[in-house]
């Protein structure tokens, strides 16, 4: 048996420069990045994976910062950890829906050491920050050597714990556009006990008109109901453009029902996970149109 604590060659970066390089050097390679080291560190125990170089950019300063302006909106570089996140006051203030979908995250270990990034590179698609992330619009950027690229956040998970990130690349930060007007967000996730993966989770955003009546936007994220996250793009569809009432959210819930793919687990049904996604879309869209209203 392979003994994992000395079959890795550890490769430190304290600069995006180095890290770069070493991504480079070692993109045919197998190799890991590591960051917080929470997921990775379980895969490796495990022995889910031997990678053969751990390339490590937590010591990378330049990435670890929360920042925000109006015409940007949020940005959250690849060392930003779950629990920054949580504490950040700009984010209390501009984005509450990501301090509170903190609250149901994980332990606090886990929060200090996770960062937001490696949580969505990890790719379970039933972890948490994808459905909001999808619903704000967010974009990842994703540096190498060689170029720069933006992918969206509903891109960014192409299959179970697979995504966009190709071999040599280093994902740098999460942007999340500044909120129109009248715009109000909302995420829950039911899981069976507090910290747990989520069994379903949805984010919904919705944008009122000047008279705060009519929906002018609608976005949509389900996780943990398919192999990777999903925008709900025929349950917005209902929505934009619409009064919104109870029953149109009935509508978009059985409109959401039927783009989602869940898949059996020990814990539930595939049937179950349908029922309790519709469920939690009727809810949560309820409680992003009162935000909206009062925002
Ligand atoms: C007990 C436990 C409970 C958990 N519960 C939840 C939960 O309820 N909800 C939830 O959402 N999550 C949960 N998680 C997952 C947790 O949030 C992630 O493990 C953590 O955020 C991953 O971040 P990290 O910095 O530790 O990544 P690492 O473990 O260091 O890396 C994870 C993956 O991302 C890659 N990676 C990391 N950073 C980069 C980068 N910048 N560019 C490219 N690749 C990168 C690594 O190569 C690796 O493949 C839980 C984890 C544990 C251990």
């Amino acid at each position: 048996m392979k003994a994992i604590t000395t079959d890795f060659e550890y490769l430190p970066a304290v600069t995006v420069g180095e890290a770069l390089d070493l991504l480079s050097q070692h993109k045919d390679d197998d190799y890991k990045i590591i960051a917080g080291g929470q997921s990775l560190n379980t895969m490796m125990k495990h022995r889910l994976i031997t990678p053969e170089y751990i390339i490590d950019i937590k010591g990378i300063s330049e990435l670890d910062y929360i920042k925000y302006n109006d015409k940007d909106g949020l940005r959250i570089g690849a060392l930003a950890t779950h629990s920054s996140l949580e504490r950040s006051e700009i984010v209390k203030e501009k984005y509450s829906i990501l301090s509170e979908l903190e609250e149901n995250v994980a332990s606090v270990e886990t929060k200090n050491w996770g960062t937001v990034v490696g949580d969505l590179v990890n790719a379970d698609p039933a972890a948490d920050p994808a459905p909001p992330l999808i619903a704000l619009d967010a974009s990842l950027t994703i540096a190498s050597k060689e170029e720069t690229r933006t992918v969206s956040a509903e891109e960014f998970a192409v299959d179970f714990f697979e995504t966009a990130v190709q071999p040599g690349e280093l994902v740098t930060e999460i942007q999340i556009p500044a909120l129109p007007k009248n715009t109000g967000v909302y995420f829950t996730k039911y899981s069976q006990l507090h910290g747990d993966y989520a069994l379903a989770s949805v984010a919904v955003l919705l944008t009122l008109d000047d008279k705060k009546e009519t929906c002018v936007n609608a976005r949509i994220g389900f996780g943990a109901v398919g192999s990777t996250p999903i925008r709900a793009v025929n349950a917005e569809a209902v929505l934009k453009g619409q009064k919104l009432t109870d029953e149109l959210f009935v509508k978009a819930a059985e409109a959401a029902t039927g783009e989602i793919s869940p898949i059996t687990g020990i814990e539930a049904s595939a049937d179950y996970k349908r029922e309790l996604a519709g469920t939690l879309l009727k809810r949560v869209a309820k409680e992003a149109l009162a935000r909206a209203k009062n925002a």
